[in-house]
């Protein structure tokens, strides 16, 4: 799979990590797009939910989305979907979930930060 980096369009090849043009980091690069997985609307189970839940995180790392919302209902799904996104956020795999404003039955989870940042710590690490 080929990618694109955001900063000046150089085509890349998938697994490099830093443009070979303008040297920017691919892999938190985000163009602020948000994707949208169900993953407890199927009646799946517990297992299957949580293979969905990879599944999205890997297509969110694949694409330039800041992070996946999550629609996740309210029964023992959003429970164990709550203990793996604690424990990934723990070991730094994704940088936060959160309820969606006010609907408990989704989660937005966010992992690059929103367009900037990783310019702004870039500059800062090469003055
Ligand atoms: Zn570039």
């Amino acid at each position: 799979m080929a990618a694109e980096c955001l900063g000046c369009g150089m085509r890349v090849t998938a697994g490099v990590l830093t443009c070979p043009k303008c040297d920017a980091l691919l892999d938190e690069q985000t163009d602020g797009s948000v994707l949208h997985r169900d993953i407890a609307h199927q009646h799946e189970t517990v297992a299957q939910a949580m293979a969905k839940l990879e599944h999205a995180l890997q297509d969110c790392r694949r694409s330039h989305a800041v992070g996946v919302r999550l629609a996740v209902g309210r029964g023992v799904i959003r429970d164990e979907v709550m203990r793996q996104l604690s424990w990934l956020a723990m070991s730094g795999e994704i940088l936060d979930f959160d309820h969606d404003e006010g609907n408990t039955g989704a989660i937005m989870v966010t992992l690059r930060r929103a367009p900037g940042r990783a310019a702004a710590r870039r500059a800062a690490q090469n003055p």
